[in-house]
């Protein structure tokens, strides 16, 4: 780092012309933004896929109560919308009967249409 005085400017000088013709640059000119190649994209996914099985399913709940909020409240988001299946991981059919039920539930208020009023 402190051999910038001791080093010679003569081949820095020379060599400076003649460098900006590229032999074969790993990027041609492209964009600036682009990353620097090595990972590949191996390691895309942060998230990895658990094993979900539907809670009904498993639990062999068959008839949903929308009295029971505590159940209910599993699958309602804080916003007070339903999740969707794909993130709980309940079956179809069994989805079906929770919003169903969801939707009871909330004309009976006991869950929220909506949060935030
Ligand atoms: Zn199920």
């Amino acid at each position: 780092m402190a051999d910038e005085i001791t080093k010679p400017a003569a081949p820095e000088q020379a060599a400076a012309p003649e460098a900006g013709a590229r032999p074969s640059g790993p990027r041609p000119g492209g964009r600036p933004g682009q990353r620097p190649g090595g990972s590949g994209r191996d390691g895309g996914r942060k998230f990895f896929r658990r094993k979900k099985v539907c809670k009904f399913c498993t639990e062999k709940i068959d008839n949903i109560n929308y009295k029971d909020v505590r159940l209910l409240s599993g699958f309602v988001a804080e916003s007070g919308k339903i999740v969707p299946r794909r993130l709980t991981g309940v079956c179809t059919p069994h989805q079906r009967r929770v919003t169903e039920a969801i939707k009871q539930a909330r004309n009976i208020a006991l869950l929220p249409f909506a949060a935030g009023h």
